[in-house]
């Protein structure tokens, strides 16, 4: 089994379910007592996140840069980066390594062709909806991808960052969140994206009238497909 490399703590709730996940995985796949050789370096959020909203994005890429490395020289046969926000950053990453960056847009990317999807709805941070670094990768496949409008972006953004990152989940707040999937529904999506580690701890597949691509979940699946080698 190879050994899985976690750049976590962005936020810390989400990449405790990268590990429950790929443990999780790895005990389905071979037998109850089996578990994931991995090294999570889990960074200090409160950097990163001002970092991210004074737009000083090479100070944040510099942050997961030293992280990067320091899996690399400990053993980390793969880098796995545990938020898709600072996929803004993950070519720097990348240029910093030589094992492989599995980036967090191919699985999910993936998911929706296998699925026959040809349009996709797509929520996460004001950063990840507004900007193409993740709908880049997504419409390179040729599929359509569609975010919500300006006041819903601002609502699911600040729910991720006042809510879902400090571990709070309110039923108001997944009204909203369902709220915007219907309207992104009625825009011609066919599923959604939740294009943010922490939206799956809020949205589960009971509460979207959209079939849902979880990245979290997908990221985790493609991580523990590198480590057992399919
Ligand atoms: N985990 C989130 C994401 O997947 C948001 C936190 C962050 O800004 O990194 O985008």
């Amino acid at each position: 089994m190879r050994t899985i490399g976690l750049i976590g703590g962005m936020s810390w709730e989400s990449s405790a379910e990268y590990y429950r996940l790929i443990n999780q995985q790895v005990r389905d796949r071979l037998g109850p007592l089996r578990s994931a050789r991995l090294l999570m370096y889990s960074v200090d959020f409160g950097p990163v996140e001002q970092a991210q909203h004074a737009g000083r994005w090479d100070d944040a890429a510099q942050i997961l840069v030293d992280a990067a490395r320091r899996l690399q020289a400990g053993g980390a046969e793969c880098v796995v980066l545990c938020t898709n926000t600072m996929h803004k950053v993950a070519g720097q990453i990348q240029d910093a390594i030589t094992v492989p960056f599995l980036h967090i847009a191919d699985p999910a990317g993936q998911a929706a062709q296998d699925a026959g999807h040809l349009s996709v709805g797509l929520l996460g941070t004001a950063f990840t909806m507004e900007q193409d670094f993740l709908k880049d990768r997504l419409t390179a496949r040729g599929l359509q991808v569609l975010v919500p409008d300006a006041a819903d972006r601002q609502a699911v953004h600040r729910i991720i960052y006042d809510e879902l990152c400090v571990g709070v989940i309110r039923e108001e707040s997944r009204a909203t969140y369902q709220r915007v999937i219907q309207a992104l529904a009625a825009r011609g999506a066919q599923a959604i994206i939740l294009g943010c580690t922490e939206i799956s701890l809020l949205i589960k597949p009971e509460h979207s009238a959209l079939p849902l691509l979880d990245t979290t979940e997908l990221h985790a699946r493609a991580a523990v497909a590198f480590a057992l080698g399919d």
